[in-house]
């Protein structure tokens, strides 16, 4: 067993926080998560909420990556979520009974047949969706269209490239940009945080993470080439939320999904982002997601937190839970009608 793994799994996203329960206007209907992963099993490590203060300053004496290791698996929490075991489908099996419970529906990320694996396993619970990454999966632009036109999936994304050191509006997206236009699928592209100290980790790859790229203003001439895009940007961008307001008012096409951060900051200064972008009138535009990865555990804080923000109305949580993704994916009424059954 190698830590390449571990590795891995934080690359792509994001954790979790248990915070005192508010029972009054907790949301009841469905919700869509627009920000999950089809991994493998994984081995034992383990999230504690927030991410980002699992981490100690670096002592430079010593490697990054032992570092951003040992915490990893001798969490410094009293409550760490743990990966499943990697065993038996253990992670998928996890990830739907998490689902359940909470009444979600999700876009699920992955690799085609791992990603279809998954939909196939729990149908009425998964829409696949094709990750993607220049420099990684070496896929044209004919081999992307004739998946997408398989009809399998419902977005292109999670477009990772920002961990592949390539910015939106990078020459070698343009084929992929014009056909997701032409095609008129969604992408859902990641744009703002990865793990602490992303760049020094070892795994290959890692060493052209930049956190530049996460500026949501590297789109904007993506979003003038082909205003037909429908785009989700998987983490709005943070902690760049200036940026992505500015990008909002500019461009009434674009969504974003929380991504995870609701887990990886501190809760108040996560909330200071939520309430910035719903105080700024965008609230129609923000959809939930929990980047579960490898801790399906993570699904429960993931929701709790956005339920238990003090200053959002219920019809606010719901737009964010289930009515903005419901639009931004064109869901019909009658798949409407359907998910608020299953949530009953
Ligand atoms: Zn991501």
């Amino acid at each position: 067993m190698t830590f390449t793994r571990l590795v891995i799994l934080a690359f792509v996203c994001l954790a979790s926080i248990h915070g005192n329960a508010n029972a009054k206007g907790r949301y009841q209907g469905p919700i869509i998560d627009m920000h999950l992963h089809a991994y493998e099993d994984d081995i034992p490590a383990a999230l504690c909420i927030p991410w980002i203060t699992q981490f100690p300053a670096w002592d430079t004496r010593e490697e990054w990556n032992d570092i951003w290791i040992k915490a990893m698996v001798e969490p410094p929490c009293d409550d760490p979520i743990w990966a499943a075991s990697p065993v038996d489908d253990a992670l998928m099996k996890a990830t739907i009974a998490a689902m359940e419970e909470r009444n979600v529906i999700g876009v699920l990320s992955g690799a085609p047949d791992e990603a279809r694996r998954w939909r196939d396993a729990a149908p009425e619970r998964f829409l696949p969706s094709l990750e993607f990454r220049i420099g990684r999966d070496n896929r044209t632009p004919e081999e992307i269209r004739a998946l997408l036109e398989t009809g399998d999936f419902v977005a292109l994304g999670e477009i990772s490239n920002q961990y592949g050191g390539v910015a939106p509006d990078d020459e070698r997206m343009e084929p992929f940009w014009a056909l997701a236009e032409e095609l008129d699928i969604p992408v859902a592209i990641h744009m703002g945080d990865g793990t602490v100290g992303t760049a020094y980790l070892a795994f290959p790859g890692a060493a052209d993470y930049r956190a530049a790229l996460s500026n949501p203003y590297l789109l904007e001439e993506v979003l003038i080439r082909h205003p037909r895009l429908r785009v989700s940007v998987m983490h709005y961008g943070a902690p760049l939320v200036d940026e992505m307001i500015a990008m909002l008012a500019s461009h009434p096409q674009v969504y974003i999904d929380i991504g995870g951060m609701q887990w990886y900051y501190p809760r108040p200064f996560f909330y200071e982002h939520l309430r910035k972008f719903v105080d700024a009138g965008f609230g129609k535009r923000i959809m939930f997601g929990s980047d579960q990865g490898e801790w399906p555990g993570v699904i429960g804080p993931a929701i709790d937190i956005i339920d238990e923000a003090p200053f959002l109305t219920k019809e606010q949580k719901a737009d964010i839970f289930y009515n903005n993704a419901a639009r931004f994916l064109r869901f019909s009424d009658d798949e409407i009608k359907a998910h608020h059954e299953m949530a009953k």
